[in-house]
């Protein structure tokens, strides 16, 4: 019976750990084998355990397990109460679309109403030829109005823009290049700072989309590749691609002494021999390093010569890796021929193979790999390779090669050898460096297959811990009529109002009977400093995450909409959650915005006047012949409710950005010669039309998804529990595993902890009751 105590308990799955009293590597156990009076809901970290345990195929498994007497009579301690556990707010969340059933194509009574209301005062007037009066309803897709007849309303919004936390715009031109860290300053005009008005417009149409439910428009909807899991990752056969005699490719399957297992990991040692070349000089010290094992007294290769793909001869041993639980065959020494080899020693074995280079390209990568075969190379198993196995692949190598042309070229002028690591950065595989190399297949080429349990391949792949690519377009996982717009007769309400550019992929181009464009309805100005409120010292940023997608976790929902861990891009019931939105931060806090030390370097940036709070723009809005409801629309999108905030500039996951729009005057221009009250030359301020046209704009789109009001509507509640400040008083920062921001940001730690253990998901914007802090290995720390 061995003793230890418990590590971790993970409730929600059903299992934990042991942390043997030894030492050694921790013991697994699931619910089911907890026996005696504390039960396994009962289980505290820190108990003191008696159990046995097995080994199994992931590692060392108990079989009982049972808390040493005297412990455990209290179910929950009392301190844990008393301080309740970390929980923080990832900075973004999303907003639920409506799904598209939920519209209707009938006309509202209330429409109807405030349409013909102004269609008499002469601000609007039906359109030409349309015998249908859908063109006012203007919720769902239509044609938008032409730009050379006044139909709908015309006028001017004079806008007052306060800033609630630290404001960055960032200027183009005014960017100080030093050493591996780019310093930015404030965008200004004549000297002064101000905002773009592209800027606003962008930050005006995202909230305009939202609530109108309009289309997706600025979806990049490029095919998602991501790391193949370790786990599946063992499965890949190493593989030649030959020609031979035939036109057809084939694969050539080089498991070595192991026998082949389609569609399972192999149960001997690992297929390819694994060739020591990076181990003096790893970017990272490995953590597997131990020099008394066999497998720490591994030394490095000298290659001397022998390149990518050549067959060689090669002396093997058999090691076992000391934590991961696998065998594999070491090379001990690659030559040229049979003869050159020096004798076998115990437990050695000779080989005839290739050698497969793709160079130092992951952090912790230590060594390359020989693809052998048994006793002769004629024995290997060979298997046909079809036409769609060989397109997937070479689109996945040009995704690679576009993906990096950028920093390979750049490595290139700056005289390094992009197929070298670069200080932290590794290096290149070598199909992106050697983009001709890899146009298309070659006879001799080494690659990794997935077959399946029929014997066919599956995919193929360059590297061992390769990305790969998901079935689906991220346009795929959204419903169609939200999808960015392609039919100029069917615009969504933010194609028509702020303006729409086919994207031109589908073969389209020649075309030119079709519309390609359509420009928007509204013009916005530049926003005009008029009081300011001082400005932050020079601030080194943390580091701030790119966007990632491929983060499914938080990217992805079921079918419902309802957050789950478990969807990917290859689930075509999967759906995305929404539009993804930045919080409002209740403060910026200069402990999660400044980088910790102040460091300065390739990851973050430096900013320079970034505005206090408190800081006051004015801005102007032009609009033409908007219909009453779009222009209802477009007041909301700029005023929400009360308690939002918009969310401007850069470093808005870090806090900066909350800004308030009021609108100080909303006026229209007359539209015709026909009332004589009205003056004919001017502008008319029409105090009292703001609110009306926002309550039937409310009222008609509730209406028209049939929910009971405006505040019952998912986008609309979302919306709120984002930009509004938080009644929960967590902190908002990127997940990390401790209370402390960690200056390298290496939040894909808290990724790997949660996607493998933890499976926590991202909860609905509504329910968001924040997440634990979880370390690499699935702990929850608090
Ligand atoms: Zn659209």
């Amino acid at each position: 019976m061995a003793t230890g105590k418990i590590k971790r308990v993970i409730e929600s799955k059903g299992y934990g750990f042991i942390q043997p009293s030894q030492g050694g590597e921790d013991v697994w156990f699931h619910l089911s084998v907890v026996k005696g009076d504390v039960r396994f809901e009962q289980l505290q970290v820190g108990m003191e355990v008696e159990y046995q345990f097995k080994k199994g195929p992931r590692g060392l498994q108990a079989t009982s397990v049972q808390v040493v007497m005297g412990q455990g009579q209290v179910p929950a301690p009392p301190e844990r109460r008393a301080q309740p556990p970390y929980r923080f707010l990832n900075p973004y969340n999303f907003v639920r679309f409506i799904p598209p059933s939920n519209g209707k194509s009938e006309i509202s009574s209330a429409d109807t109403a405030v349409g013909s209301a102004l269609k008499k005062k002469g601000y609007i007037q039906p359109q030409a030829g349309s015998t249908r009066s859908k063109e006012d309803l203007l919720l769902g897709k239509c044609p938008p109005p032409p730009h050379d007849r006044y139909i709908g309303v015309s006028g001017k919004i004079i806008c007052l823009l306060e800033t609630f936390s630290p404001l960055f715009i960032s200027s183009a031109e005014r960017i100080e290049h030093r050493q591996d860290h780019n310093a930015y300053e404030f965008f200004k005009i004549d000297g002064k700072p101000a905002i773009p008005g592209s800027s606003l417009r962008g930050m005006l149409r995202s909230v305009f989309e939202t609530v109108t439910n309009s289309c997706f428009s600025n979806l990049t909807d490029s095919r998602l590749s991501y790391h193949l899991e370790p786990a599946k990752a063992l499965k890949l056969v190493p593989a030649r691609i030959e020609k031979n005699g035939t036109d057809a490719w084939v694969l050539r399957l080089l498991p070595g002494f192991t026998e082949l297992r389609p569609g399972k990991r192999p149960e001997g040692p690992q297929y390819a021999a694994w060739v020591p070349l990076y181990l003096s000089s790893m970017l990272r010290p490995s953590r597997n390093a131990q020099s008394s094992s066999p497998y720490g007294s591994r030394t490095d290769l000298a290659l001397n010569g022998f390149e990518h793909k050549t067959q060689c001869w090669a002396r093997l041993r058999l090691v076992e890796h000391p934590q991961r639980h696998f065998k594999f065959w070491n090379v001990e020494q690659l030559a040229h021929s049979e003869e050159q080899l020096s004798p076998l020693r115990d437990g050695e074995r000779k080989a005839q193979g290739y050698l497969c280079i793709t160079n130092q390209n992951i952090e912790n990568k230590h060594d390359e790999r020989f693809f052998f075969c048994g006793e002769d190379l004629e024995k290997a198993k060979v298997i046909s390779l079809n036409g769609k196995v060989e397109e997937d692949y070479l689109t996945l190598i040009q995704d690679y090669q576009d993906r990096h042309r950028d920093s390979v070229q750049s490595r290139i002028r700056d005289r390094k050898k992009p197929e070298r690591p670069d200080g932290k950065e590794p290096a290149y595989s070598r199909f992106i460096v050697h983009e001709n190399e890899s146009k298309a297949l070659q006879h001799g080429d080494l690659v990794y297959a997935m077959i399946d349990e029929n014997k066919e391949a599956e995919f193929i792949v360059p590297v061992s811990v390769p990305r790969v690519t998901y079935d689906n377009r991220i346009s795929k996982l959204l419903p169609k009529s939200l999808s960015p717009c392609e039919n100029y007769d069917e615009l969504c309400p933010a194609c028509r109002v702020f303006g729409w550019v086919h994207q031109l992929d589908d073969g389209n181009k020649g075309d030119t009977s079709k519309h390609v464009a359509y420009a928007g309805r509204v013009q916005i100005s530049h926003a005009e400093l008029k009081y300011d409120n001082g400005t932050l010292p020079e601030t080194p940023l943390a580091i701030l995450s790119s966007p990632k997608p491929t983060t499914t976790s938080f990217y992805l929902s079921d079918g419902r909409q309802q957050a789950t861990v478990d969807a990917d891009y290859n689930d075509s019931s999967a759906l995305l959650r929404g539009r993804k939105f930045y919080r409002h931060h209740k403060r910026a806090e200069e402990e999660n915005y400044y980088r910790a030390g102040g460091r300065c370097d390739d990851q973050n940036r430096t900013v320079r006047d970034a505005l206090a709070p408190g800081a006051r723009f004015e801005f102007n809005i032009h609009f033409q012949n908007l219909a009453p409801l779009e222009l209802g629309a477009l007041l909301w999108a700029l005023e929400m409710d009360q308690q939002c905030f918009h969310r401007l500039g850069f470093a808005k996951p870090l806090g900066f950005g909350s800004v308030k729009i009021t609108i100080k005057e909303l006026q229209v221009l007359d539209p015709g010669q026909r009332y004589d009250s009205l003056e004919h030359d001017g502008w008319q301020p029409v105090p009292n039309w703001q609110g009306r046209l926002v309550e039937t704009f409310k009222a008609v789109l509730a209406d028209f998804h049939r929910c009971a009001n405006f505040d019952a509507l998912p986008n609309v509640q979302d919306l709120r529990a984002l930009l509004s400040e938080q009644a929960t008083n967590l902190p908002i920062h990127y997940p990390r595993s401790s209370r402390r921001p960690d200056p390298e940001g290496k939040n894909f730690e808290w990724f790997m902890g949660n996607n493998r253990y933890v499976h926590q998901p991202l909860a609905l914007a509504t329910e968001d009751r924040g997440l634990p802090l979880i370390t690499r290995d699935g702990a929850v720390v608090n």
